[in-house]
């Protein structure tokens, strides 16, 4: 029955989900059905005969979208595959494909590439050995993330306007320290000739995709084409999106303002990339006649829970006082487990989730484990495993870090786009063929010279006339192995071509037995990621493709929905998720709080929005529970003794249930 769905909803979760037009901002705690209400309403708009493909929702990994097309489709059937569903950083990559660009999309590794690059551009080789790359990539970054660009970054150097956000105060503080004062008059310079790089590699940063959207869609003739493109847009977990994120909002809602947006200014956590939960009083003052809704039963946890989390929001920057209700009964108070170590708290863990499955009738992917840092995940992993519990790691995969990876993956990269100097300078590089760093530079220069795309001019094998014989020899190779990757090929057959033509096993057996068997575990797994990508590609869109989701995947979309396992992650990947038992561990001061944010002062600036963040990070972990909460500390970390996380003594004791470990 059509419209049969809306009754699964509370009047105000009704009132929002058939919100008729214009801007809606839904404002509520955890569980109260926000993501809810979002898919509801794109299957009530389906519903309404709205076009499918005129509907934009986005949210915060890939992850979290196909789970939302997921409940759309049980809804609204087939229609909601062709709803725009995903994060921002797909939206933007997929609009511009649509508008005939083409670009590689750097990663961080690149991005440090080239900011040495650009530093030997502007300083020399000398003066630019003085400075370390990632501070500079930290504060290009934070620049980006409020839409900064390199004179704007001038400006606020040599005027002295705020500075954009606190990753930019931190990343500018370290340059200080380790670069010197003056060194800041370059910055600028820098980040210009950063700009200027990526321009001519054809390539885009993470925050680019996003500002080059924005910045397309502004341009007037474009705009007015594109005006009516969405119909409707919905954003899920507002209080996460940066400045630009928020004007793309804007734009892509500019003729309709049917913009639905939904969040939760208690579970802002990514001030540390820019983003800032004020962002909803922005939407409440730039759209005056906004609809506001209000939720405020909670439909996930129990009380104790619920009050629990309370008592670690209450005093908490921004949080204005609401009362969640739940009519899931008082339940269980949550434990607070003190632990000798990380073996012993992993080796709890593992028991109190065997017995949780053994004897109460939970099922493993119950249960989550959650953690400040990836490093944590091990003991938790060795426990598990010894209990005979499957698990997943909320992680991307690790093998996509690793360097004989990126070096595979570089020649994919340099066939998609023969402008990219970044993987042209990998690969060329891997195995060594003669083209040293004198070569490599000759090549550039003389390409640069002529006019010619590097990628073109070596799998044409053409070469700048002085090269030395060795060097033009390695060169020709290395074009011959190019020309094999032209043309649309499934990508794990181009995977296949590259470890052979290039005779990774031979360059990789170089390093050693046993470091030779695990790298060549590590392109074994490239390659089956390859063949899964390439059965699951129906559009065809192969190599560009596969680079394209390799890039864009984060530590939360590495899930596999259907699997019976305990689940491993950090705080920040659980986010949006729910289990009937979480376990919340590390809870020691210089984790949660983390060092990093205790070293940053500025964060606790009164008028930072990253101030409380990590107190909203717990809040965000304690609140992903249905039924039960771990509360787990070390007394040591390896040598050193750990003093339990400030946010534990603020709980009240009734509240907890202290339990006493060996
Ligand atoms: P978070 O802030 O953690 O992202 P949320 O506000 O998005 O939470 P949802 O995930 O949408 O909350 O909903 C939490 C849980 O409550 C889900 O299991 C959802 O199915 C359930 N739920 C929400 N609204 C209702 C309702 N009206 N009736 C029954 N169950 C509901
Ligand atoms: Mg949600």
């Amino acid at each position: 029955m059509v419209g049969g769905f809306l009754q699964q909803l509370n009047p105000q979760q009704l009132a929002a989900a058939t919100h008729s037009a214009g801007p809606v901002l839904v404002v509520a705690g955890p569980g109260s059905g926000k993501t809810r209400v979002i898919t509801h309403r794109v299957a009530w708009l389906l519903g309404e005969g709205v076009p499918p493909e005129r509907i934009i929702g986005v949210t915060f990994t890939k992850r979290a979208a196909e789970e939302m097309r997921r409940r759309v489709r049980d809804l609204a059937g087939s229609a909601a595959d062709r709803v725009w569903l995903g994060t921002f950083h797909h939206a933007c990559a997929r609009l511009l494909h649509e508008s005939g660009r083409r670009f590689t999309i750097y990663d961080r590794d690149d991005q440090t590439r080239t900011v040495r690059a650009a530093l030997q551009d502007v300083l020399g080789p000398e003066r630019s050995r003085l400075v370390r790359p990632a501070p500079v990539v930290g504060v290009i970054a934070a620049c980006k993330a409020q839409g900064l660009g390199p004179d704007d970054l001038a400006a606020v150097l040599e005027q002295g306007l705020p500075e954009p956000g606190a990753g930019y105060a931190a990343a500018r503080r370290r340059l200080r320290e380790e670069a010197g004062f003056e060194f800041e008059a370059v910055l600028a310079p820098v980040f210009a000739r950063y700009q200027e790089r990526l321009g001519e590699a054809g390539a885009l940063d993470f925050d680019d995709l996003l500002l080059e959207t924005a910045r397309w869609l502004r341009d007037l003739p474009v705009a007015r084409a594109y005006a009516d493109r969405f119909l409707h847009v919905l954003v899920d977990e507002f209080q996460d999106v940066n400045a630009v994120q928020y004007d793309l909002v804007r734009l892509w809602g500019a003729l309709t303002t049917n913009i639905t947006a939904v969040g939760d200014p208690d579970q802002a956590i990514y001030a540390w990339r820019g983003a800032d939960w004020r962002v909803l009083g922005r939407f409440e003052a730039d759209f005056p006649h906004r609809r506001l809704i209000l939720l405020e039963q909670n439909y996930r946890s129990t009380q104790s829970i619920l009050d629990l989390a309370d008592a670690v929001i209450r005093d908490s920057p921004g949080h204005y006082p609401r009362r969640l209700w739940t009519e899931r009964g008082e339940g269980v108070p949550a434990q607070l487990w003190a632990v000798a170590d990380p073996g012993a708290e992993a080796r709890l863990v593992a028991e109190e989730a065997a017995r949780l499955v053994g004897e109460e009738g939970f099922s493993p992917r119950d249960c989550v484990v959650l953690y400040r840092t990836n490093a944590q995940s091990r003991p938790f992993e060795a426990a598990l495993f010894r209990h005979g519990l499957p698990y997943c790691v909320l992680r991307r995969p690790p093998f996509f870090e690793r360097a004989e990876v990126k070096d595979v993956l570089a020649y994919l990269r340099l066939a998609a786009n023969p402008r990219d100097e970044a993987a042209l300078l990998r690969a060329v590089a891997v195995p060594r063929r003669g083209v040293g760093a004198r070569s490599q530079a000759a090549f550039l220069a003389w390409a640069r010279q002529v006019g010619a795309s590097p990628g073109e001019a070596a799998a044409a094998g053409r070469f700048p006339p002085g090269l030395g014989g060795r060097a033009a020899t390695g060169l020709a190779a290395f074009g011959a192995l190019l020309r094999e990757l032209a043309g649309p090929l499934p990508v794990a057959e181009a995977v296949r071509r590259v470890v052979e033509g290039a005779d990774f096993p031979a360059y990789l057996a170089a390093s050693g037995p046993a470091e030779y068997q695990s790298r060549m575990d590590n392109l074994a797994q490239l390659a089956a990621a390859a063949a899964e990508f390439d059965a699951r590609d129906a559009q065809g869109a192969l190599v560009a493709g596969f680079l394209e989701e390799a890039a864009l995947l984060s530590d939360a979309d590495v899930r596999d929905l259907g699997s019976e396992a305990v689940t491993l992650g950090t705080f920040h990947a659980a986010k949006g998720l729910e289990f009937r038992a979480v376990f919340l561990t590390g809870l020691e001061e210089g984790y949660l709080p983390h060092r990093r944010s205790l070293e940053e002062e500025e964060w606790e600036e009164a008028d930072s929005p990253a101030r409380g963040e990590e107190r909203r990070l717990f809040f965000v972990g304690i609140t992903r529970a249905k039924d039960r909460v771990y509360l787990t500390y070390c007394a040591y970390r390896g040598f050193e003794e750990r003093e339990p996380s400030r946010y534990l003594e603020q709980i009240p004791s009734h509240l907890l249930d202290r339990c006493a470990t060996e």
